[in-house]
């Protein structure tokens, strides 16, 4: 049998002859088989049901089949908020020494107090009852040193896309970014003013959290 892909103007020869046969025979079904397309998604109806469904399924039915906290309230118990990092990481309840219902947590990249973290955090004061926020920044982060103009071109040169209407909000140090927050968190006319709001630093490498930002509020 000829293998396509062997080396030598013999074998290519005989590929050619071979392929000109096939095609010649009336009684011959000739499929080609193409390479599929890297865009294409994977059909679906031709996957066993097994692997149609993501494992984190088969992992949830096991924690759903021992979970006994449905009856949580909504408000947080510790009447906390969390600003903190997206990184994998960070397990915060763990490392806080939180249960769950304790405190919401809001995460991105860099723990940044972005607008859409302001609106998060008008959410839980004004209706869920928190008064404390602790903005905590992390080791070893994936945002630090890094300029935003390298972020732009970053994305340009992997997406060919315009970012210039983002804020990446990358940082210099963890202290300056730190109080940067604190601080915008501190001034918004839309959070109370005696929200208690300081500053940490996580090492991800001991799991120890050092405080860089005393608790304050702006009143
Ligand atoms: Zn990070």
């Amino acid at each position: 049998m000829y293998t396509p892909g062997a080396s030598g103007s013999d074998d290519r020869r005989a590929w050619r002859r071979s392929l000109r046969l096939l095609l010649e025979d009336p009684d011959i079904l000739l499929i080609v088989a193409t390479p599929q397309s890297r865009t294409r998604p994977p059909r679906l109806a031709s996957l066993s049901p097994m692997t149609q469904e993501h494992p984190i399924l088969d992992a949830n039915r096991r924690f759903a089949d021992g979970f006994d906290q449905g009856a949580l309230p909504v408000r947080p118990a510790r009447q906390l908020v969390i600003v903190t990092c997206m990184d994998s990481r960070i397990d915060t309840f763990r490392a806080l020494g939180l249960e769950l219902g304790d405190a919401h947590v809001i995460r991105n990249a860099g723990g940044r107090a972005s607008d859409d973290v302001i609106r998060s955090l008008i959410i839980s004061t004004t209706l869920l009852g928190t008064r404390e926020v602790l903005v905590v920044h992390h080791t070893d982060c994936g945002l630090m040193g890094r300029s935003e103009e390298e972020l732009r071109a970053l994305v340009a040169g992997e997406r060919g896309s315009d970012t210039s209407d983002l804020e990446f909000l990358s940082f210099a140090d963890h202290q300056t970014a730190l109080r940067a927050d604190v601080e915008k968190i501190r001034a918004s006319p839309h959070l109370a003013p005696d929200l208690l709001v300081s500053g940490y630093l996580y090492d991800v490498h001991s799991g120890r959290l050092s405080e860089r930002v005393p608790a304050g509020s702006s009143s």
